[in-house]
């Protein structure tokens, strides 16, 4: 495929009018998206008001005044339409990590009697760690992790499985699970279904509602670039709100906080899994951040991911790199926004590939991690990206020893 053709594509894509929402690095090619979400425009503006005017001139009226103290609910209202949930469903808050523990609890005192959160072995890390302390907390004979590999989720679905948790993109190879077809198979055994979005909520379709998804959590800093350690979201059907209460029992999920009682009473629906007060900073930015969806349907967000990362691996395949692997599924339908290569020298050519501007990450082992978000990369980003792949490959440059050193976040 010639450099014309790439920028034929970037000319026709209906979609190329939003990078423009976005400060992207000069001369740069963001691949990282699904790592960390670029900084949209709309969030600078709203970030300076609000240190200049909200907290600079207001203080603590804007509580009240601003409205920080529905940032969460609204927040939540705002994510609900980009998963697939009607309103009263989503609520923002924490992280992954923090929001996992609520929900296996909830999961647990919804199953009582059964004590396995199933998951998948090689599920992002977090996940299994969070579900082995609530294990260490409660005990084996209350709750148990069972980790298995992916061929061997639905045989383990058995009835002392009380939650079915899993992750829809995985973060290594980028495939996709069957989210409608799992969480069916996991309810008729009786198990609920968690699942995690992280690498999934804003660049693919999500049904919540339609698929009879139990729970759910996801990221605020990947696809939907509400910046460095942005708070996450949580999801629980209606039909599982207030019949049981979360640990984390803190004063914002109260139902009076501003009561100060010393009785702890649950909120009426989501604001019972808020825990502590809110980072109204970090949540302003992700508020901001998500105005850029607004208007833009996520079959046009899927369809341009899909055209991306399939163009992406048409090229490397077609140049038969030498010692390149292709680890993320061919058929775009089972893989997320991502495209994952292996090279036995892998973290040394992502940082070859970051010295020449190419912006990637890595995971062990050998995995080159490509996310393309359709929101702000182009067709000829995929062409600049294989280029210098495939230069760098050629010169064997990777082999200098300054892309040997590893810093401690890749
Ligand atoms: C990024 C990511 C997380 C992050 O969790 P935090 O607690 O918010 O840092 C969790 N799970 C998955 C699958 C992820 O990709």
């Amino acid at each position: 495929m010639t450099s014309d053709r790439f920028a034929k594509l970037d000319a026709e894509d209906p979609l190329a009018g939003l990078r423009e929402s976005f400060e992207l690095p000069a001369g740069k090619v963001y691949l990282d998206g699904n790592s960390l979400g670029a900084l949209p425009r709309g969030v600078q503006e709203r970030i300076s008001k609000l240190l200049q005017q909200e907290w600079g001139e207001d203080l603590i009226a804007s509580w009240n005044g601003h409205n920080w103290i529905d940032l969460p609910r609204k927040v939540g209202e705002k994510i609900a339409p980009l998963v697939g949930a009607a309103p009263g469903q989503v609520i923002c808050t924490d992280s992954i990590s923090v929001n996992l523990f609520k929900l296996i609890s909830t999961a647990l005192a919804l199953r009582p009697g059964r004590t396995v959160v199933l998951s998948q072995e090689d599920n992002f890390p977090t996940d299994l760690y969070m579900a082995e302390g609530l294990a260490g907390l409660l005990g084996q004979e209350r709750c148990q992790l069972r980790a298995v590999s992916a061929n061997r989720l639905l045989s383990s679905l058995d009835e002392d499985v009380a939650v079915l948790m899993l992750t829809q993109v995985n973060f290594r190879d980028g495939r996709l699970h069957d989210m409608a077809g799992i969480t069916k198979a996991a309810q008729a055994k009786g198990a609920l279904v968690l699942w995690d979005l992280a690498h999934s909520a804003g660049v693919i379709p999500i049904e919540l509602d339609n698929w009879k998804v139990d729970m759910a959590v996801g990221c605020g800093y990947k696809y939907l670039n509400g910046g460095p350690g942005a708070p996450a979201f949580l999801f629980l059907a209606q039909r599982h709100q207030d019949q049981v209460t979360q640990p984390l029992s803190g004063w914002m999920g109260h139902k009076d906080a501003f009561e100060f009682s010393p009785e702890y009473q649950p909120a009426a629906g989501m604001q019972r899994y808020l825990a502590g007060t809110p980072g109204i900073l970090g949540m302003a930015a992700l508020d901001a951040a998500l105005d850029v969806f607004e208007g833009i349907s996520l079959d046009a967000i899927r369809k341009k991911s899909s055209a991306l990362t399939q163009c992406f691996i048409d090229q490397i395949l077609a140049r038969g790199l030498p010692g390149i692997r292709l680890l993320s599924p061919r058929r775009a339908e089972h893989r997320g926004s991502q495209v994952s290569l292996t090279h036995p020298q892998g973290f040394a050519i992502s940082q070859a590939l970051i010295e020449r501007g190419i912006i990637v990450d890595y995971r062990a082992p050998g995995i080159i991690r490509f996310g393309f978000s359709p929101l702000y990369n182009r067709f000829t980003d995929v062409d600049r990206a294989v280029t210098a792949l495939s230069e760098l490959l050629r010169d064997q440059d990777y082999l200098a020893t300054r892309f040997t050193n590893k810093a401690v976040v890749t």
